[in-house]
C-alpha cells in the first residue's frame, strides 16, 4: 500500500493528474467519493486557454472522442441594444489560442468518466465509491480509507488534495482558505429539446433582473445558466422551478431565448451565490492542491476547469522533473497560481458587476459602459483575460485606474 503519489477525489482534476501520471510511469492511486457521476451543475465550458492546457496535457483528442463540442462566436445582448445591433457582428471566438476554434463544451459527468477511465487505462489504481477517514500529512503521508466495507491505510511521499471547494487534505494541511463576499445567485439547468439555436453559438445578456449565459453542448442541448440578486434567495425554489427559470430567459433583448425557455429540462436545476476563493500558498509538507480545492474564481467567469487544466500541468510537470526521492519544489505553481487567481477574481468581479448587478443605475452603468466600449474596445479587455489566459492581458487591466474607467467612475 505505498505509492508514488495519492490524489484525493477523482473529478476534473484528481482524475486528469491520475492519467497524466500514471502514463508518466509513475504508481498513482485515485480515491473517488462518489459511485456515479452526477449533474451538479458544474463546468461544462473550457475557455481557449484551457483548451490549449487539455493539448498540452495530452488529453484534447479524448476529450473531442467524447463528445467534445466546440463553439465559435459570441454574441452579447443587452436592454440598451437592439437585438439586430447585437447580432450583426458575433465575436469570433477562434482569435484567443493559437489552432483552438473555440471555447471546447463537454457534460461534466462525462467529461469526468472520460478522465477517470483514462487514469484506469494508464495503470492508475482508481477506487470508488471510497470514504476517507484520516489524512496524516508531514514526513510521512497517509490516507486511511474505507472502501467494499474494508479500511485501508495507504502511504505515499505526496498527497493531491483535489476533492473540490470541501477539501479534506486542505483541512488536514490547516491551509487557510480566503473568501470574498458573495456577489449575485447563479443557477444553472441543462435544457433539450432546443429548437432553432445555433449550436456554435453562445450568448450572454442582462435585461430586468436576470442576467443569463447560454453554452450550446452539441445536439439539441444548451447548458443555460442564469444570474439574479442576493436578496431573492427563493426565487426558482418549488416543483416549477425549472419552469419558471427557463421562463426568465424571454427576453425582449435576445428574441431567441424563446428556443430555450421552450426546451425541456434535462437534469437538476441548482443555485449557488458566487464568489472567488483563494489560499496563500496550495501546498504543505507532504501535499499540494489543485483545482477548487486550492481556491476557485468566481463562476461567472466559466474558467474552473481552465484553472484546474493549468494546476494540473504545472504540478504534474514539477512531479515530473523532481529527482527520485527528492521532495517537489511547488513554489513556481504557487507564485504563478496567485497572480492568476488575483487578475480573474480582478476581472470577476468587474464582469459581475456589469451583467449581475440589477436596478435602474446598474441599467444606466451597462448601457453607457456598451456605449464608450464600441468607441474604446479596450474597455473590455478582462474579456481578453477570460478567454486568452489572464497572463496574456496588460498587467493596468487588473488595477482600480482601469476599473474606475469601464465602470465609469471617478479614480479613487
Ligand atoms: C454553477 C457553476 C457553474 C460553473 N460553470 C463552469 C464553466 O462553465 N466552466 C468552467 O470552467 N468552470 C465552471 N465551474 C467551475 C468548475 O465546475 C470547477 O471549478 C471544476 O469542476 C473544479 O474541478 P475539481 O476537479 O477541482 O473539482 P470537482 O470537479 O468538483 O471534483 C471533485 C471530486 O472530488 C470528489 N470528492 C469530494 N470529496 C471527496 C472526498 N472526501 N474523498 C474523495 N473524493 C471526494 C467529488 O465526488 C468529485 O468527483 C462552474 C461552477 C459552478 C458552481
Amino acid at each position: 500500500m505505498t505509492y508514488d503519489l495519492i490524489i484525493v477525489g477523482g473529478g476534473i482534476g484528481g482524475s486528469a493528474l491520475a492519467a497524466v501520471m500514471a502514463r508518466a510511469g509513475r504508481n498513482v492511486l485515485l480515491l473517488e467519493k462518489s459511485e456515479h457521476y452526477e449533474d451538479r451543475v458544474r463546468g461544462e465550458w473550457i475557455a481557449p486557454w484551457g483548451v490549449t492546457e487539455t493539448r498540452r496535457l495530452g488529453i484534447y483528442d479524448l476529450l473531442m472522442s467524447a463528445g467534445g463540442h466546440h463553439i465559435t462566436d459570441h454574441v452579447t445582448y443587452d436592454e440598451s441594444l437592439a437585438p439586430a445591433e447585437c447580432e450583426a457582428a458575433p465575436l469570433p471566438l477562434g482569435i484567443f489560442a493559437a489552432d483552438v476554434p473555440g471555447p471546447l463544451c463537454l457534460g461534466h459527468p462525462r467529461h469526468c468518466q472520460t478522465l477517470y477511465d483514462a487514469a484506469l487505462a494508464a495503470g492508475a489504481t482508481c477506487l470508488r465509491p471510497v470514504i476517507v477517514d484520516a489524512i496524516s500529512l508531514g514526513a510521512r503521508p497517509s490516507v486511511t480509507y474505507t472502501h467494499n466495507g474494508v479500511q485501508h491505510i495507504a502511504h505515499a511521499p505526496l498527497i493531491v488534495g483535489a476533492e473540490g471547494r470541501q477539501s479534506e487534505v486542505r483541512a488536514a494541511a490547516s491551509i487557510p482558505l480566503h473568501q470574498d463576499k458573495p456577489h449575485h445567485w447563479f443557477a444553472g439547468l441543462l435544457v433539450e429539446n432546443v429548437k432553432g439555436w445555433n449550436p456554435t453559438r453562445q450568448a450572454i445578456g442582462t435585461e430586468d433582473n436576470f442576467g443569463f449565459l447560454a453554452f450550446p453542448q452539441g445536439g439539441d442541448r444548451v447548458r443555460v445558466y442564469g444570474g439574479y440578486a442576493l436578496e431573492e434567495k427563493g426565487r426558482f425554489n418549488g416543483e416549477d422551478g425549472a419552469r419558471r427559470f427557463l421562463e426568465a430567459f424571454r427576453m425582449s433583448c435576445a428574441p431567441d431565448n424563446a428556443a430555450l425557455a421552450a426546451g425541456t429540462p434535462a437534469g437538476p436545476l441548482f443555485s449557488y451565490f458566487n464568489n472567488d476563493s483563494w489560499t496563500d500558498e496550495p501546498f504543505a509538507e507532504g501535499c499540494v492542491l489543485i483545482g477548487d480545492a486550492a481556491g476557485w474564481n468566481d463562476p461567472i467567469n466559466g474558467l474552473g476547469l481552465s484553472i484546474t487544466y493549468r494546476d494540473v500541468r504545472m504540478v504534474s510537470d514539477i512531479l515530473k522533473e523532481t529527482q527520485a526521492g527528492a521532495a517537489p519544489d511547488f513554489t513556481p505553481y504557487a507564485e504563478e497560481r496567485a497572480e492568476r487567481m488575483r487578475r480573474l477574481r480582478f476581472a470577476g468581479r468587474l464582469q459581475a458587476t456589469l451583467d449581475m448587478e440589477f436596478g435602474e443605475a446598474a441599467r444606466e452603468r451597462r448601457r453607457s459602459y456598451h456605449e464608450r466600449k464600441s468607441a474604446d474596445p479596450t474597455l473590455g479587455m478582462h474579456g481578453v483575460a477570460i478567454m486568452a489566459g489572464p497572463e496574456n492581458a496588460p498587467a493596468e487591466i487588473f488595477t482600480e485606474a482601469h476599473r474606475a474607467r469601464v465602470l465609469g467612475l471617478q479614480p479613487a
